[in-house]
């Protein structure tokens, strides 16, 4: 290389404690490509591993997954990418080969959330050769870096509805006014649903879930939301139930929610050793749909990628708000005060 680029990256070091480091520029593998990070989004993931940890990464470690940048440089075998391309990409790819591959069920693939790519809060950003085989894209000129890095948490909202298969006859609920809630408020209003309810809590958030186009805002606080939610479409309750808090009451709350004959989708992961409880005369006697949809496939990265080129779903209003990497620590006291849907860090 002719000149070493600065290049610090986030690393915790402990549950709220991360320091910015200085790190030697790493050089691309065969097949690998090495990125200068142009934006990287804050995450609800990255919130809970910043509060507890991961049972899958040990500390220290980097963090930081969503992301867009400019290619630096490339290793051998790589074609698709030279140095000067503008990238988008997911963190994660399956590998074509195992049980769940075979099925077509590639967000269950024993690789995807192991070999995830962790480290995008940084200047510089190694993918891996499978990431770079499967899930980068050029990103198109005129979308801008951080709509961009969009591309992983819309896929995984686009796996979610090609699951739900929400119809446009239908009312539609969305528990949860957080960043995934209101992704999912803004792709179901697109597919023209007969209505897009959304329960939240906190003032600024059901601001935002009315900004988004939904058609009525529930306030999860001072509202008895299972007694709204049944009076929607007629008296019969909403027709799908998508829960996007990732709690166990918002999962049971959903479960009361939904009408006779109705869909839920539980969108939100709950911590682990937690369980909820099912009205077995209710699940059975009204003939329940219950989904539970997990990460994506390659084909939601591609119809997200779509979905962000074409520009017409606005989702990039979900980001709003844009600090610099240094003011990192500042970031995390907004998204544990719930005072941002997703900020925008741009080293
Ligand atoms: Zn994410
Ligand atoms: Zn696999």
């Amino acid at each position: 290389m002719t000149q070493t680029p600065s290049s610090r990256q986030a690393v915790l070091i402990e549950p709220r404690h991360f320091e910015l480091r200085e790190m030697t520029p790493p050089r691309p593998g065969p097949g690998e490509v090495l990125i200068r990070v142009k934006c990287a989004l804050s995450c609800g993931t990255d919130l809970k591993f910043y509060r507890r940890g991961h049972p899958l990464f040990s500390f220290p470690t980097p963090f930081g997954h969503e992301f867009s940048g400019v290619v630096v440089e490339t290793g051998a075998g790589v074609e698709n990418f030279k140095p000067g391309d503008e990238l988008m990409a997911a963190p994660t790819a399956p590998c074509g080969k195992c049980f769940f591959c075979a099925r077509g069920q590639e967000n269950l693939c024993v690789q995807v959330i192991d070999t995830m790519v962790m480290g995008a809060y940084a200047d510089l950003l190694l993918l891996p050769a499978h990431v770079v085989a499967r899930n980068a894209f050029r990103k198109p000129p005129g979308l801008p870096f951080d709509e961009a890095a969009l591309l992983e948490p819309l896929a995984c909202v686009v796996h979610a509805q090609a699951v739900a298969l929400p119809r446009k006859v239908e009312t539609c609920m969305v528990l949860g006014a957080g960043a995934f809630g209101l992704m999912h408020a803004i792709l179901l209003k697109a597919a023209g649903v007969a209505r897009v309810v959304v329960a939240g809590r906190g003032d600024s958030r059901l601001r935002w879930a009315a900004d988004m186009g939904a058609d009525l805002v529930i306030d999860a606080r001072h509202e008895d939301v299972a007694s709204k939610a049944t009076a929607l479409n007629g008296g019969y309750g909403p027709d799908l139930v998508i829960e996007a808090t990732g709690q166990v009451s918002g999962w049971e709350s959903a479960l009361r929610c939904v009408r006779r004959g109705g869909r839920v989708v539980f969108f939100g992961g709950c911590a682990a050793g937690t369980s909820v409880q099912l009205d077995t005369r209710r699940m059975h006697y009204d003939s329940l749909t219950l989904l539970a949809p997990f990460h994506f496939r390659p084909a939601d990265v591609i119809r997200a990628r779509q979905l962000l080129a074409e520009r017409n779903l606005g989702v990039g209003r979900i980001i709003n708000e844009h600090r610099r990497l240094s003011e990192l620590p500042q970031v995390f006291d907004m998204l544990e005060r719930g005072d941002v849907l997703k900020c925008a860090i741009i080293p």
